[in-house]
């Protein structure tokens, strides 16, 4: 199975943390398939990760990549390092690089090709604001946003879309199941029709999914997983959401 559940850990971490999450995790996970899963810490402690997970392979992959591949930009990480640290994919365009890194759709469509140059699987985010969902243009909305991270990057052929409604991020609120099924629909259609060379892996639902809606989110047939950002922190409730995906998704 391609990837499906994702951890963002964002800017949280440590050594002593990685290792109470890799020990929690195991503890609590019920399956030795890890295909669908994927973790984003902090790049720094990707390696300290990558050692603790020893033989069992989750996916690791980065919250963010510059636009350029080296040069003078302090501070930056390149796609071709996370590759060189054996990573799979990357997150695009979060909505917290949008808001607090001013990150324009041009960057971001500069590191869809970057993430696509490496061959890491570009985890692109769109999503609406509150005044957007609340004047009921979340689908122009989206839509634009399709357009505006993809119509310089046909070189893209691989990627997945997360829906994250802004207001949805680490709030305890969620669009219904039944919204967020009828918003992944258009954005397959949307991808296919504009985008038929993409191959669109699949389309991912995140804002504060946790294991107390996890099963009515994954019922829906196009909410194909989650980009979990809170609830991913803990080892047991990320393992406990990705046994709820097993029990209904996996066949
Ligand atoms: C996120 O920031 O990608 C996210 C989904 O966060 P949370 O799960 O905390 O809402």
């Amino acid at each position: 199975m391609s990837l499906r559940l994702i951890a963002n850990w964002k800017l949280n971490g440590s050594k002593e943390f990685n290792q109470k999450w890799i020990s929690n995790f195991f503890k609590y996970f019920n399956s030795h398939d890890f295909s669908s899963l994927g973790i984003a810490p902090p790049s720094m402690y990707i390696d300290h990760l990558r050692g603790l997970l020893g033989k069992n392979n989750i996916c690791l992959g980065a919250q963010n990549i510059d636009e350029e591949d080296s040069g003078a930009r302090t501070g930056e990480i390149s796609a071709s390092m996370i590759k060189d640290l054996g990573c799979g994919f990357t997150i695009v365009g979060h909505s917290e690089r949008r808001t607090l890194f001013h990150e324009s759709n041009q960057a971001i469509s500069k590191k869809l090709i970057q993430a696509n140059r490496y061959s890491l699987v570009p985890i692109l985010c769109i999503g609406e604001s509150a005044e957007e969902y609340q004047d009921n243009i979340t689908h122009e909305i989206l839509h634009q946003q399709i357009l505006g991270a993809l119509k310089g990057s046909i070189e893209t052929t691989s990627l997945i879309i997360a829906y994250e409604p802004v207001w949805a991020i680490g709030s305890g609120q969620t669009p219904t199941p039944e919204e967020i099924n009828s918003v992944h629909e258009m954005i397959k259609d949307v991808v296919q029709s504009r985008f038929p060379k993409i191959d669109l892996a699949s389309v991912l639902y995140g804002g504060s999914v946790s294991i107390t809606n996890a099963a009515s989110l994954f019922e829906q047939k196009n909410i194909d997983g989650a980009l979990i950002g809170g609830a991913s922190l803990d080892g047991k409730e990320f393992a406990s959401i990705a046994n709820v995906f097993n029990k209904i998704k996996v066949k």
